[in-house]
């Protein structure tokens, strides 16, 4: 029999999600959540895709392993367990892969030890990402298992967009540069984009915005990234759901000395307390719309911050790649909100940029222009598929080819 399946595993700190996917065609098989990871509180939901079935668990599930086996026995009541000749691979998601991992990659112990070794430049990630891998192995220690980085399509970028104006002695020391994330996102988003439009991604220019609850922007030319917006950390670039983006540094050190705050209070603050969250209370767009809508100003405020920023990004990458062929939106705000589209694009039109108001209305899954016909640069709205990215790489590496177009 054959070997077709890959299981994708996102682990995360308290949560793992996951998504059993046949390469043959492309279909999600089960997939699944489990939260609360170390809680009283923890919850599996699993769905069998085939009978449409969706199972709950709900009670203490202690760590990773107990989770993996937890989903383990899951999948094996659909008759799709780990133990299946019919699984090729499990694909890891892997956040930080540094400067090392430019590429998926089969996991070994050497590729183990160097992703520990990332740990100080991505502690709330790399710890929960090896946990995973190194459970699944246990699991099944025959299965080839790949990791596949957050960072890998961004080590692409020259020197003048990776490097932080820094002495490179200090930068190189203490590995500060500029890596960026949401890397399979912009990867797939950016093929993808091209395939709308009809070309191969070698010939297009694209200006990928992944406005999630994290957010970040890419330029990619040809189908290589040149500059991307979050750097060492996910901290910087665009104004995120609870995440301040870009600021002036001095702003740490003055915190510190007239706010008498600690390093780890400003890193909390940062990262959990502001962005759209810290300026107005509401991190979820559709709340914040909502609120603007009422007219409440402080949502407005944040709106507009949100919006600004966004538009100094699509300039700023337009001047990178010099040519831009498409605008693509994606992720939950992304794929969902019209209004952040429209206004993120507003008074563009000397770029040549613009959005149709009835495309933008439009609701959907599949990706599509929202640009008029006669537009310079198209504006797409192309929904991400990290999960299949991720599948689609574990399986080229094992399989020598993963192509599903
Ligand atoms: P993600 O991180 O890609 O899952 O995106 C999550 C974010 O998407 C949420 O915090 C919301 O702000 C946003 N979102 C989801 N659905 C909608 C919607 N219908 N309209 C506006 N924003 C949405």
């Amino acid at each position: 029999m054959s070997s077709t399946r890959v299981l994708v595993l996102n682990s995360g700190s308290s949560s793992v999600k996951y998504q059993l996917i046949d390469m043959r065609d492309g279909s999600r098989l089960a997939a699944g959540l489990v939260e609360r990871i170390g809680e009283q509180t923890s919850r599996l939901i699993h769905t069998h895709v085939a009978d449409g079935d969706t199972r709950e668990q709900n009670g203490p599930i202690a760590d990773h392993e107990a989770a993996l086996k937890a989903v383990a026995a899951e999948l094996g009541r659909d008759g799709l367990g780990l133990d299946s000749p019919e699984l090729a691979a499990i694909g890891h998601r892997v956040v930080h892969g540094g400067m090392f991992f430019t590429e998926p990659t089969l996991v070994d112990e050497n590729v183990l030890t160097e992703i520990e070794r990332l740990i100080p430049v991505a502690p709330l990630h790399n710890p929960a990402n090896l946990t995973g891998i190194r459970t699944a192995r246990a699991l099944r220690p025959d299965l080839p298992q790949v990791a596949v980085f957050d960072t890998a399509f961004h080590t692409t970028m020259p020197e003048s967009a990776a490097r932080y104006a820094i002495d490179p002695k200090i930068a190189d020391r203490y590995r500060v540069r500029r890596y960026g994330f949401h890397g399979t996102s912009h990867a797939y988003v950016s093929r993808e984009t091209a395939r709308l439009l009809g070309k191969d991604p070698s010939e297009v220019n694209v200006i990928v915005l992944h406005l999630g609850n994290g957010a970040s922007a890419s330029a990619v030319e040809g189908g290589r990234c040149v500059d991307t917006s979050m750097g060492l950390t996910p901290l910087e670039g665009l104004v995120m759901g609870t995440r301040s983006g870009d600021l002036d540094p001095a702003v740490i050190f003055h915190l510190e000395r007239v706010g008498g705050m600690s390093t780890d209070e400003i890193d909390t603050f940062l990262n959990k307390r502001s962005g759209l969250f810290g300026l107005c209370g509401d991190n979820d767009m559709r709340e914040i719309r909502r609120r603007v809508d009422e007219g409440d100003e402080r949502a407005r405020l944040a709106f507009d911050i949100y919006i600004h920023r966004l538009k100094k990004y699509i300039g700023a990458y337009y001047a990178v790649l010099g040519r831009v062929d498409a605008v693509a939106f994606t992720a939950g705000v992304g794929e969902n909100s019209a209004p952040v589209r429209e206004a993120a694009v507003a008074g563009l039109e000397g770029l040549g940029l613009a959005v149709d108001g009835e495309l933008n209305a439009v609701r959907g899954d599949e990706a599509r222009l929202i640009s008029p016909a006669d537009a310079r640069v198209a504006v797409a709205v192309v929904p991400t598929d990290e999960e299949m990215e991720i599948a689609t790489q574990t399986y080229a590496l094992v399989n020598g080819s993963g192509n599903l177009t």
